[in-house]
């Protein structure tokens, strides 16, 4: 029998999320990010559960035509945009609109005007803006020249209207108003330098839940459509789903005496006669090593804590003296009965990166 861990993805679970999502920005332009392979879930798997996003985005040229092998007809944007001509050449093949974020990928594009003239495919151009993050983007003072440069571009080459966007750097903040760099102040200075008749960019998944004002006519939700929460409140409180549960069972209990150890390191301690059980997942599943003793572990409906390192193929949990637990127990590492944003305050990490961490010797099945 091979090892039961499994990773279940649900696709109606990100449709799901989708459709809370749009109910929250009805006029707004949902567009889901799939980077990462879907947030480590698989585009493939969660393919069916992506048909309510009214668009996709992206960074990976070769996933975008994985989108479209799928069969994916509506807009894909590549968010880091394309970096050399065979890029764009790549980009207008798979009918990909994409972003221009500095002077060099402004000039390679205005390189192939008349590549783009004669394309079939007219991609929407986004500018990215510079408005806090410090991240990708034109500065406020390259700004207007790269506005004029992509407004005459885009007319030229009788592309769609260019759309303005930047990125927000505290949307997830518990206090709005008090962040270094607020939304508030991100929003308006690109509402500030924004042409009347471009549409605005800006919110990712924090920023439609906790401020939708400043989210934008386009928004680009990645976290909250695989059900895990990026801001102050627990994803079930704003009324998401997880798309991944990762399981597998108990496939060893020992039982131990107060004073007595477990795992390397002998990092844990019993207090008590108790009983240990050991899990087949470790951190060469993707479980982060550094979680400390007491993260949570889902056995059979009731939670018990970490006990001792989590090993490459194993970790231990204290069952508690008396426990029934034995080899063969359901267990969940994270998803639908334990969030994986527990898991990642208790590892001092976001979901974000426990969900695209799940390696490829996990076996993955569609279902929840
Ligand atoms: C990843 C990403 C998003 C999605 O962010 P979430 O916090 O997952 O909602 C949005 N915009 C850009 C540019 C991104 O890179």
């Amino acid at each position: 029998m091979p090892r039961p861990i499994r990773a279940y993805i649900d696709p109606q679970a990100v449709s799901f999320n989708i459709e809370n999502l749009k109910k929250r920005m009805p006029t707004a332009h949902c567009m889901a990010v799939v980077k990462a392979d879907g947030y480590g879930h698989g585009l493939a798997r969660i393919f069916s559960g992506l048909a309510k996003a009214d668009s996709l985005a992206l960074l990976e040229l070769d996933r975008a035509a994985q989108l479209r092998e799928l069969g994916w007809d509506k807009p894909i944007l590549l968010l880091e945009g394309c970096f050399d001509s065979a890029d764009i050449e790549q980009a207008l093949a798979l009918n990909c609109d994409w972003v221009v974020h500095d002077a060099h990928q402004l000039a390679v594009l205005s390189g192939l005007l008349t590549k783009l003239k004669v394309a079939k495919h007219k991609p929407t151009l986004y500018l990215k803006l510079n408005t806090g993050m410090n991240r990708l983007g034109f500065d406020e003072a390259q700004a207007p020249a790269a506005i004029q440069a992509i407004e005459e571009l885009s007319r030229v080459a009788g592309l769609p209207t260019p759309v303005l966007m930047t990125h927000f750097a505290n949307a997830d903040a518990q206090d709005l108003q008090n962040s270094a760099v607020t939304p508030a102040q991100q929003y308006e200075r690109l509402m500030h330098l924004k042409p009347a008749h471009w549409k605005a960019c800006l919110g990712n998944s924090a920023a439609i839940l906790n401020c939708p004002q400043w989210a934008g006519d386009i928004v680009r939700p990645g976290i909250a459509v695989y059900g895990a929460s990026c801001g102050p409140q627990a994803a079930s409180q704003y009324g998401l789903h997880a798309a991944m549960s990762l399981r597998s069972e108990v496939i060893a209990v020992q039982s131990v005496q107060k004073g007595q150890f477990a795992g390397y390191g002998s990092r844990w301690q019993a207090q008590q006669d108790t009983l240990i059980g050991v899990i087949a997942c470790g951190y060469a599943d993707g479980y982060p090593r550094h979680a400390p003793d007491g993260t949570p572990v889902w056995v059979q409906g009731k939670l018990v804590p970490l006990a001792g390192r989590v090993s490459m193929d194993m970790m231990t949990v204290d069952l508690g003296p008396g426990s029934t637990i034995e080899p063969g127990a359901d267990v969940e590492l994270w998803g639908t009965h334990l969030p994986v944003d527990d898991i990642a305050s208790a590892c001092g990490t976001i979901g974000y990166e426990l969900l695209c961490a799940v390696t490829p010797r996990v076996p993955c099945l569609i279902g929840n």
